[in-house]
């Protein structure tokens, strides 16, 4: 992310210091490798992806995925956006390029990270039968976060929690193995200008209030929660 040009080690190591590691996702092929690049960092994981909305560049992604294999701890993010493409043919070939990247998923044994914006249900009808699945920065309904729960998948609560009444009610319905946070940097920061990695601290002390545990158990909760999801060790 160019937002992080000019300081990117000192970003890193901030969040190393927290104990904070983090799971870079690719969203192009260029994303994706800069992602590998990363990884000479101790507290960074990568993932490996295609936003919904570069659907063209998925041959040369999933080229380089299967190149890699060895140093993702997932896929994504994959997934699909109807916020920002609103043609049906377009759509249709979101939905076409999401099915490749399940496809890719199960042959690789590895988790997807699903974007689905503007279409957390869609996603999820494609999705559901996949072996592990995180629906990252999720915004669609309690009742469908209940089913993707009852397929064993995670949710995935952003910094947004701290401004979102409906982030606190996920929290409070969801049985709480199966949420994860994040801060989607760089963006939804809870704070004016840039998101990075450190500022996850803001989703977890939302978490740990509106589940009323002492923070540190809400942390490694949620850490636990994350290395199941992805595999981590
Ligand atoms: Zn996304």
């Amino acid at each position: 992310m160019a937002a992080f040009d000019s300081d990117r080690p000192e970003v890193v190591e901030r969040a190393h210091r927290a104990s904070v590691a983090l799971v870079n996702s690719g969203v192009d092929l260029e994303s994706n490798v800069a992602t590998k690049a990363l990884l000479t960092y101790k507290n960074v994981f990568a993932s490996y992806g295609l936003s919904p909305v570069y659907y063209k560049q998925a041959s040369e992604v999933i080229r380089f995925i299967r190149q890699n294999v060895g140093s993702a701890c997932a896929i994504g993010e994959v997934g699909l956006d109807f916020y920002h493409v609103k043609q049906a043919s377009e759509r249709t070939r979101q939905e076409n390029t999401l099915f490749q990247f399940i496809r890719l998923s199960k042959e690789l044994g590895l988790a997807l990270i699903l974007h689905t914006r503007d279409a957390e249900e869609r996603v999820f009808e494609l999705a559901h039968n996949v072996d592990t699945a995180v629906y990252h920065c999720y915004g669609g309904s309690v009742e469908l976060a209940k089913k993707i729960v009852d397929c064993g998948h995670y949710v995935s609560i952003s910094t947004r929690v701290c401004r979102s009444a409906q982030h606190k009610e996920l929290l409070k319905v969801l049985p709480r193995e199966h949420v994860v946070i994040e801060t989607d940097s760089p963006f939804l920061s809870c704070h004016k200008g840039r998101n990075e990695p450190i500022f996850v601290e803001d989703a977890l002390r939302v978490v740990s209030r509106v589940w009323e545990e002492e923070l540190e158990d809400t942390a490694s909760m949620l850490v636990n929660n994350t290395k199941n999801a992805l595999n981590l060790v």
